[in-house]
């Protein structure tokens, strides 16, 4: 209350000016300011970087940054850098771990500037690409350093030099200063830097969505795109209002590797479409990741948040397709759930499976649906949407404070135990 009390009071007699400075400091966000120059010709790009690191995320002076091996780095500098090592992952083989080692200052942000260049192995099967026709770019190939912890999110610019009939995509704010440079502006904070780039691209536009397709027909990207619209402003209307999406880009491609979203920005594969309804549920399932807090994409935690989505973009299939389609998706949960081991247990730390996260962990939102009941389900997900829960024990300790100690520990065991 105390703390409460001195805030409201700061902002009453603080002048404008020396608080927007002070919740400037409090920004904690790592930031890059990126330079890249495509060279689509040789699937190739030349990239430097400053990145911004404010002090709370060093850990003894230092961090750990991934990368892949397929950039070679030809400078790594910084007045505050005291030194800096470049190893291959130990947990991922195909990237190299940079820790950079900071000088001990009292100074609140520290700078390091990383040149380097390589080539997309478009062979490794992540789905990220370079060639004549445009670009697809995000962590999958690990092009652009992010923090090795896979939690840390940053915030930045992109400065792109690229062909002048190249269309670019990117979560953020674009400028177009002459034909061939874009600039990005990117405040949604995020582990990673993702764009799509494409020559002449095939988009079919609606009000608040823009379907960039490719290997489909433009009938088919119609319904998308209509889709896509529904699903927007019904989960505009159902969740957090703070969190509004007003716009979606929705990026089809004829590639292999994951789906995923970035806020506005969603990158899915063409060979995962099927159904219109199951292709309505994909769709909502990667807008409803808008409301989902980020947990760490490596650890025990992560299954909350394709969990959550999954449960969802469920919700809105029936609000849609009715019960039976409704009925098809939790059996579809079924069938993958089925000979898995567990959710979540405090003492393993890996993450989940594909069949946890989009199988047994939505079946088990469901169940502790019924258990709670309409009402206090509901609490707990507008709760879940609006907090950073980013550890399943912050979930478990809020469904003990809706209801009851027997219902969380009962939750505690269905995590933790065998399919049933
Ligand atoms: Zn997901």
């Amino acid at each position: 209350m105390k703390i409460y009390l001195m805030t409201a009071l700061l902002a009453l007699v603080m002048p404008a000016q020396l608080l927007a400075n002070t919740q400037q400091q409090a920004d904690t966000t790592i930031k890059y300011h990126t330079n890249v120059v495509f060279q689509p010709n040789d699937s190739r790009f030349t990239a430097d970087t400053t990145l911004t690191i404010p002090a709370e995320k060093l850990t003894h002076q230092a961090i750990a940054l991934l990368l892949s091996k397929q950039q070679s780095v030809t400078e790594i500098s910084g007045a505050q850098l005291a030194s800096s090592n470049i190893e291959s992952s130990p947990r991922v083989p195909p990237w190299n771990r940079i820790t950079l080692n900071f000088k001990n200052t009292d100074q609140s942000n520290y700078k390091v500037r990383l040149k380097y260049s390589g080539a997309i192995d478009e062979e490794a099967g992540h789905g990220n690409y370079i060639n004549a026709q445009g670009a697809h770019l995000s962590l999958d190939s690990a092009w652009h350093p992010f923090i090795a912890d896979f939690a840390t999110k940053m915030t930045g610019t992109l400065a792109l030099t690229v062909p002048s009939n190249w269309r670019v995509y990117s979560p953020g704010q674009q400028e177009r200063p002459t034909q061939n440079t874009v600039m990005i502006r990117n405040q949604m904070p995020a582990i990673d830097v993702v764009l799509f780039a494409q020559q002449s691209p095939q988009i079919i536009t609606t009000e608040h969505v823009e379907v960039i397709y490719q290997g489909i027909e433009a009938k088919q990207a119609q319904h998308l795109a209509d889709d896509a619209t529904q699903c927007l402003t019904s989960l505009n209307a159902t969740m957090r209002a703070e969190n509004t999406l007003d716009h979606a880009d929705l990026i089809i491609l004829d590639r292999s590797g994951p789906s995923f979203a970035r806020g506005p920005y969603i990158s899915m594969s063409k060979s995962s479409l099927s159904s219109r309804e199951a292709d309505y549920q994909y769709i909502c399932h990667e807008l409803a990741h808008n409301w989902t807090p980020f947990a760490d994409a490596m650890s025990h935690d992560y299954w909350m948040m394709e969990s959550f989505a999954e449960y969802i973009s469920a919700q809105q299939l029936k609000q849609r397709f009715g019960k039976e389609a409704y009925a098809d998706a939790v059996k579809r949960w079924q069938n993958l759930a089925k000979g898995v081991e567990f959710v979540w247990r405090s003492d393993d730390p890996k993450r989940a499976s594909h069949r946890v996260n989009y199988g047994l962990g939505p079946l088990l939102l469901k169940r502790l649906a019924d258990r709670m009941g309409a009402d206090n389900f509901e609490q707990l997900l507008a709760w879940y949407t609006a907090h950073e829960v980013t550890q399943t024990e912050q979930l478990l300790n809020k469904i003990g404070a809706l209801t009851s100690k027997e219902t969380q520990v009962w939750f505690t065991h269905q995590l933790a135990q065998k399919t049933p």
